[in-house]
């Protein structure tokens, strides 16, 4: 099964992503945790990632498809994949439909995870990383001792890109150039609506459901 996840900054796509492709036992393919550890191992693709990404801005297009086109080619992807962050704009989904019919492949369905603009902020402004390993922990939901990397102990911090002006930036540009995608994947019959629900669980459970896989 082909998928897309769709929802603004903070909905949970990640997490979603991870469960999904447990149970599905297909890639979850995330473009920006390919950035974030290119910029971790300070690669050329990160530090031109780095300059976008850290002012809340997009990567451009050329850059971000190339990463896609390569990974999809990948010979795990062939019974299926997760897109996380990707596609972010009209342009890069008709992009992804050139690309996919080169490999003969399509989407199968679009989820769109549905949260407030409030409650992004909430949750973003109390997720902390670990810079050194990449595991994410929430002040509320899924908290630390003494601020240290339950996997491997390094002091976690919080992302340049989860400070309230820079996420509210990205909330703008969540709205302005990837909710588009919305009516773009609905006008082809793919699109499926979940909410957002505090406990990662339900929210799972919501999305199961709604690709009809309820009760695996
Ligand atoms: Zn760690």
């Amino acid at each position: 099964m082909n998928l897309i996840l769709l929802g603004a900054p903070g909905a949970g796509k990640g997490t979603q992503a991870t469960g999904l492709s447990e149970i599905l036992n297909i890639p979850h393919i995330s473009t920006g945790e390919i950035f974030r550890d290119n910029i971790r191992r300070n690669t050329e693709l990160g530090k031109l990632a780095d300059t976008y990404i850290s002012k809340g801005e997009l990567v451009p297009d050329n850059v971000t498809v190339q990463i896609v086109k390569d990974r999809i080619s990948q010979k795990d992807c062939s019974k299926g994949f997760i897109l996380d962050g990707f596609p972010r704009t009209i342009a890069q989904a008709e992009m992804l439909e050139d690309i996919l019919t080169t490999e003969g492949k399509s989407i199968d369905k679009v989820v769109n995870i549905v949260i407030d603009d409030e409650a992004v902020v909430k949750r973003l402004s109390n997720r902390i990383v670990c810079p050194s390993c990449g595991e994410t922990y929430h002040l509320e939901f899924n908290p630390v001792e003494d601020n240290k990397c339950k996997k491997c102990g390094e002091q976690l911090v919080h992302r340049d890109d989860d400070k309230p002006d820079v996420i509210r930036n990205r909330i703008a540009a969540y709205h302005r150039q990837t909710e588009p995608l919305v009516e773009f994947y609905r006008g082809k019959g793919k699109l499926m609506n979940v909410l957002s629900e505090s406990s990662i669980e339900e929210s799972l459970q919501n999305t199961l459901y709604a690709l009809g896989l309820k009760g695996i």
